[in-house]
């Protein structure tokens, strides 16, 4: 009989006097006081490689959480042995045992382990509990459970036998193993990217992002508690990518890519593929997302309050720091002065500071490099004569990397801020003339090589259905009067299409889809 579908994980509300606000306080604390030294994890096996490098609070950067060593490759070498070692058994198994493992681990985070990988989460991340809740908690939960549902649906389909005739098709995961490259701003991605292949019977290396790598080393106590055979997933954290990626993508036996990053990272593994095919069994699979230069477009027929509270919502929430982030706004001029009047009352409502003080909404960005970036484009907006700072501007990095919420209104629609991914809390507007509509659309389909999310505001349906038809490549997940961000599992497959990446639905059968290699046997009678 088939399983009932899952439900999406409910998300705790951490209000005054709940016994999870007392927990989390309580987990922040212990965490904080304590410090832990990361290692690779080999074949099940703890390793101490190279010199460990600090690992500290983006919100009080002379606070150290730890140390992480350093892999290179000697420990791909290794961890590219223990994957083979462990492949056989673990393919052979009955996918469902494999499964009962996932399973296992999404109880451990809903249940014992919670607060512990949300506060791994809000301090070496910097998120409020509240987007940690929906990320470290909910979504990684959520992925774990929906990708057994999918799995078994994959599983379940079978050919059609004729007279004389047996068919069968064996889901057999890929021939080598598949490296997961994650990043620092979704724990949930962290979990998916490494799990979703191996639910599929693949071994997996690891390479955790240099910048959560304090939540993934408690991913990986989770996973291990929950029964993870030793060599299935093997844990390499390294501050320089390219000292695991390098080598792993050399290997013959590389068969799959499972990446979260940036473009031009993407681009470079791409293109490393490219360089080593002669020396690969099979041609890899490549499974990619990457960046979004994220719209939010209001028709004059928007509800003006509404459109607000997305594009603060879209593009403040853990400080911009989304692929699916709103950072080009478009905005008719009717609609205008009401709109602005609104994002000024919402904008200073935002509290900045450290998510230890749960009423914070704002907290620091990543770390000192993504400070900078950031902030360039708030000076030069300063300084610029086809862009001014509407809201906010400031920023200080004396004991965290505090950027205050940032509106840019540009008068040229090609503004550098209109055009590049910033990954910050800096959100850039543009004010069109009500009558060029349908123009702004083709402005914003032209705009940005990036197709990831994108979001329209109007009460008029013809024009809803105009937008869609004009915006048709531009975004991987559209939004109708909603903000572009908190795609939920089961619910909006995530990925995007165009320079966003390879448009394998995370969170999808689709996507598990890419991790098998099918093999087809017909016998005669
Ligand atoms: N899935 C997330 C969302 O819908 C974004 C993931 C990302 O930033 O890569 O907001």
């Amino acid at each position: 009989s088939t399983p009932p579908n899952p439900t999406n994980e409910p998300v705790l509300s951490y209000a005054p006097g709940s016994p999870e606000r007392s927990a989390i306080r309580a987990e922040l604390e212990r965490l904080r006081d304590m410090t832990v030294e990361i290692p690779a994890y080999i074949g099940g096996d703890a390793v101490y490689p190279g010199s460990p490098s600090s690992v500290r609070v983006p919100h009080d950067h002379q606070h150290e959480l730890g140390t992480v060593h350093q892999s290179g490759a000697n420990e791909v070498e290794q961890a590219i042995k223990a994957a083979r070692e462990a492949k056989a058994e673990w393919a052979a198994m009955d996918w469902t045992d494999r499964a009962a493992i996932f399973l296992r681990a999404a109880d451990l985070i809903a249940g014992p382990w919670r607060h512990t990988l949300n506060a791994a989460t809000m301090l070496g991340q910097g998120k409020n509990v509240y987007q940690a809740e929906i990320d470290a908690a909910c979504e990684l939960i959520d992925f774990l459970r929906f990708n057994v549902h999918y799995a078994d649906q994959i599983y379940r389909e079978q050919p059609d036998n004729s007279p004389g005739v047996w068919n069968q098709v064996q889901y057999r995961p890929l021939e080598g193993f598949v490296l997961a490259i994650t990043p620092f701003n979704f724990t949930a991605i962290q979990g998916n990217l490494p799990t979703a292949p191996a639910l599929m019977g693949n071994t997996v290396l690891w390479k955790p992002a240099s910048r959560s790598v304090y939540s993934a080393y408690f991913l990986y106590q989770i996973l291990e508690e929950a029964g993870m055979p030793a060599g299935v997933i093997n844990m390499l954290p390294a501050d320089e990518g390219a000292d695991v990626g390098t080598p792993a993508m050399a290997s013959p036996e590389f068969a799959g890519l499972h990446f979260t990053g940036s473009k031009a990272t993407f681009d470079h593994l791409w293109k490393t593929v490219g360089e080593n095919l002669d020396t690969y069994r099979t041609y890899p699979t490549i499974v990619g997302e990457t960046g979004g230069k994220d719209f939010i477009v209001a028709h004059p027929s928007a509800h003006p309050a509404q459109t607000a509270t997305a594009i603060v919502r879209g593009s403040f929430e853990y400080q911009g720091q989304k692929c699916s982030a709103s950072s080009r706004i478009y905005l008719p001029e009717s609609l205008w002065p009401t709109i602005k009047e609104e994002l000024a009352e919402q904008i200073e409502s935002l509290q900045v500071g450290p998510p230890e003080d749960l009423t914070n909404f704002v907290n620091a960005v990543i770390d000192q490099r993504a400070f900078d970036e950031i902030t360039g484009y708030i000076d030069r907006a300063k300084a610029s004569d086809d862009a001014e700072i509407l809201f906010g501007g400031d920023y200080d990095d004396s004991t965290g990397y505090f950027i205050n919420p940032t509106v840019i209104l540009a008068t040229d629609p090609h503004y550098e801020s209109m055009e590049e991914e910033i990954f910050g809390p800096v959100t850039t507007i543009y004010v069109y003339d009500d009558a060029d509509y349908e123009a702004t659309l083709d402005l914003i389909d032209s705009t940005s090589p990036y197709a990831l999310t994108g979001a329209v505001f109007a009460e008029d349906r013809a024009a809803i259905r105009t937008t869609m038809d004009h915006l048709e490549h531009s975004a991987g997940n559209f939004y109708i009067n909603d903000k572009p961000t908190g795609a939920v599992v089961g619910q909006q497959p995530f990925g995007g299409a165009r320079k966003s990446g390879t448009n394998d639905k995370a969170g999808s059968a689709l996507n598990l889809h890419r991790w098998i290699s099918p093999r087809s046997i017909k016998e005669t009678f």
